[in-house]
């Protein structure tokens, strides 16, 4: 048995299991970071590493953001925990409506979780009790995306579309089918922005409703598919999505939890691509991931159908012990008070174009294959090593951080979605960095 000792031990690396990580390999080579500040990270050995991720594509305002932490301070001191179970407490309420001022007009309501995970099974859910409280009850079918992530709760990975994820888990939800996937390398490698091709692969949805009839509830997918590599909607496709859902009487859900809070130049990406899903979720930017914390809001007409189509009591059976925490709502207040002072989402916004043309300078480097973009968010695809999908672009990973640059790697593409506040300079030393390392592997 572990003795306990109040300390940390960084030589025993042992009780840790880590999350999505080859445990094995990691605990030999770690890497450990200590301190964060603006645009870096620091080594606990003292290097510096230029954070091109935005730590796990969330902290959008940079690092350590006195505002943020400060704000978190005092509520500690003040009152470090409230249920919101039949109770409440101010900060969680406009926490809520800072939310609801930045989602699309008419999308007033918002149910808070602690993670994209939870946001994305809450969801789900919200979406059958809505289609059973309008009378609907039949319509208990859940459709998803190949290469969708949602997260790791059994909703979410049963909808997402990411065969590995599921294949240690035996059964998923049923009654869940899946609409392909949009990339195209064939037709859409090194478009900028949206890709012109594939708009017709949601019509999919046609053909399962031909299958299914009215029994569908809910289609979900990312606007832009994030951890699978950074695939861009093609023009009009969203839309497609958009009008067949409403032909059929089945709502969209926007997984946000990317492309929200600024990400792709706008607060979130219904805005930048121009539909609005009947729900979106949403996590990381929202506390700037200083706190964990996600969200999911919905049109008020889901709100008023549930609420108001339930008998007097509990109109929903769900919620989380730390719904609305208050370290969590007072993060959230100060990062989207910062959203606004500093106008993140227009300062991504008017990057976008440096950081275009820096990631396609990549274009005609040997062994890249595509290059991708929206916002402030690239995907840069190599060729993979014959037998071993995934290895080169995880020894550029390994270089360009041991070169001070830290990018992300899924599969055979690296992708880099920096902190919002990134100025020109660090654009450059990102892709400069990656160009070198993917020149300098095999
Ligand atoms: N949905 C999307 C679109 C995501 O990108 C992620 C995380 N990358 C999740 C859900 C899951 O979020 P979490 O890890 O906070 O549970």
């Amino acid at each position: 048995m572990n003795q306990f000792s109040p300390v940390s031990r960084p030589n025993n690396l042992d009780a840790f299991w880590m999350p999505f990580t080859d445990n094995r390999y990691y605990k030999s080579h770690p890497r450990l970071l200590a301190r964060a500040e603006g645009m870096n990270y620091y080594t606990a050995d003292g290097m510096e590493v230029l954070d091109g991720t935005a730590g796990l594509w969330c902290c959008n305002a940079g690092h350590g953001r006195r505002e943020i932490t400060e704000a978190i301070q005092k509520q500690a001191a003040v009152m470090d925990f409230a249920p919101t179970f039949q109770l409440g407490h101010p900060l969680a309420f406009e926490a809520a409506a800072r939310v609801a001022d930045m989602t699309p007009d008419g999308m007033d309501r918002v149910f808070f979780t602690n993670s994209g995970s939870e946001s994305a099974d809450t969801a789900l859910k919200i979406a059958l009790a809505y289609q059973k409280a309008r009378g609907q009850a039949q319509r208990v079918r859940l459709v998803g995306r190949e290469r969708g992530y949602h997260g790791v709760g059994f909703g979410g990975m049963s909808v997402g579309g990411i065969g590995g994820n599921r294949k240690q888990f035996g059964a998923m939800l049923p009654y869940v089918d899946h609409l392909p996937h949009t990339h195209n390398l064939a037709k859409n490698a090194f478009t900028r922005g949206l890709p012109q091709h594939g708009a017709e692969l949601a019509d999919a949805l046609e053909g399962l409703v031909t299958l299914h009839g009215d029994t569908i509830a809910a289609v979900m997918v990312e606007p832009m598919a994030g951890s699978t590599g950074v695939l861009v909607p093609p023009v009009g496709y969203l839309q497609r999505l958009r009008d067949l859902c409403d032909k059929h009487g089945i709502l969209l859900i926007f997984d946000e939890v990317i492309t929200g809070f600024g990400r792709v130049g706008t607060n979130f990406g219904a805005e930048r691509f121009g539909v609005t899903p009947d729900i979106i979720t949403m996590a990381k930017g929202l506390t700037n991931a200083a706190v964990p914390m996600g969200g999911v809001a919905v049109k008020n007409d889901i709100y008023e159908t549930v609420v108001h189509g339930s008998p007097d009591g509990i109109e929903l059976f769900h919620g989380y012990t730390y719904s609305g925490h208050p370290l969590a709502s007072a993060a959230a207040i100060a990062t989207l008070d910062l959203h606004r002072s500093e106008d993140l989402p227009g300062r991504a916004k008017a990057m976008e174009g440096y950081f275009e043309d820096a990631a396609h300078s990549l274009k005609g480097t040997d062994k890249v294959i595509d290059v991708r973009n929206i916002g402030l968010v690239a995907g840069i695809e190599l060729t993979p090593r014959a037998g071993k999908p995934g290895a080169r672009a995880m020894e550029v990973f390994r270089t360009c951080f041991d070169n001070g640059v830290l990018t992300r790697v899924t599969g055979d593409i690296i992708a880099i979605s920096p902190p919002l506040i990134a100025e020109k300079q660090h654009i450059d030393r990102i892709f400069g960095t990656i160009a070198e390392a993917v020149k300098a592997v095999d």
